[in-house]
């Protein structure tokens, strides 16, 4: 087991599987965004090597993510290959959903067992807008195609940004209405790249449930969280809502989780600027045991959390390059 100095068990990894990207989301990163050389990344061998080594130290929960997971080569076989690790009992992915209609069937039966599809807006010109050039209507072909591959319950994400889609909660929310989809609302964010943007057009989660309220209604509690998702629903809904409010009430106290980013650097806190390199050791031959101390120590220093309400924003990093 890998506790932190908090007493804090971090057992959920967050693995980026490539820093590019077939969008450019106005609030992920700039239109001119540089990626990193493939060899610059992890290999299939070295993801799968990694994996089994975080699975040995009680790691049991494996996210994949971005960049955009599915744009990688061999993304089917990376996911059966962590499947098939002795620990990894939990397997899941996020996804801007563009590439699902043909990759759903075989990622769901290479064991992955859950998507969460980012879609921030069911308005095609809105969409065109804050991703600069993604076809809604793919996505949508994307989350129904999840569905009916069992990559459920189908959760679906979007961040909602100040003059581009506050207006389209409503409709988001609604789906769930008819649908047994989990819709969760994120607060946007400060990292490198649209700093100004997620600073400056960011929209409160208290204030994304207060418009939905007023068209629905106020919305029952659960009472309960889904990772960092406070969770809802409209009453008489078949689906829920989320809220994720990680800048203006944050989860820290909570938080399970380490990332590997796609160029294999463990980052314990996903708003601060720390990290450990576990790439280079290995490529220089580090022995198990080696890399297992790095690791450990590593989660034994995570922070205890981010420090936005002090105006600490973590600038090395845009968030395609660190996996959401
Ligand atoms: N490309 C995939 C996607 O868009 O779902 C996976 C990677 S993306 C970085 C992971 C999640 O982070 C997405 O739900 C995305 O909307 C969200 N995200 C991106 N930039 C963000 C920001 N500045 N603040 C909050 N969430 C952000
Ligand atoms: Fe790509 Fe996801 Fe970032 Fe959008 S949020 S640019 S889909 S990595």
């Amino acid at each position: 087991m890998a506790i932190d100095r908090f007493g804090r068990n971090i057992h959920y990894l967050r693995i980026s599987l490539t820093d590019h990207c077939n969008l450019r989301c106005i609030y992920c990163m700039p239109e001119d965004q540089i990626f990193r050389p493939k060899a610059e990344l992890m290999q299939d061998d070295e993801i799968l090597q990694l994996t089994r080594l975080f699975a040995s130290l009680g790691f049991d929960k494996i996210r994949l993510t971005g960049g955009e997971p599915t744009v990688r080569a061999n993304v089917v076989e990376i996911v059966r290959g962590i499947a098939a690790t002795p620990g990894i009992r939990s397997i899941s992915m996020t996804t801007n959903g563009l590439m699902l209609a043909r990759l759903a069937a075989p990622l769901k039966e290479a064991g992955l067992q859950r998507v969460n599809v980012s879609i921030d807006t069911l308005d095609p010109q809105k969409f065109q807008r804050l991703t600069r050039w993604g076809k809604l209507e793919q996505v949508w072909d994307g989350i129904l195609a999840a569905e009916a591959a069992g990559l459920t319950p189908v959760k679906l994400n979007a961040v909602v940004v100040k003059g581009y889609n506050e207006e389209d909660v409503i409709d988001l929310a609604a789906l769930t209405l008819q649908r047994p989809w989990q819709m969760r609302f994120i607060e946007m964010m400060p990292f490198a790249g649209p700093t100004d943007i997620q600073t400056g057009q960011i929209i409160t989660a208290a204030q994304i449930q207060a418009q939905i309220e007023s068209e629905f209604g106020p919305l029952e509690a659960s009472g309960s969280y889904d990772g960092e998702a406070r969770i809802f629903r409209i009453r008489g809904g078949q689906g829920e809502l989320g809220f994720i409010s990680s800048v203006t009430v944050p989860f820290c106290a909570a938080c399970t989780r380490a990332r590997l980013t796609a160029e294999g650097v463990l980052r314990m806190c996903l708003l601060r600027e720390k990290e450990i390199d576990l790439l280079t050791p290995l490529r220089a031959g580090a022995s198990l045991e080696e890399l297992r101390q790095l690791i450990l120590d590593a989660v034994w220093n995570k922070p205890w959390g981010h420090g936005l309400e002090d105006g600490y924003i973590p600038l090395n990093r845009a968030m395609n390059q660190i996996g959401g």
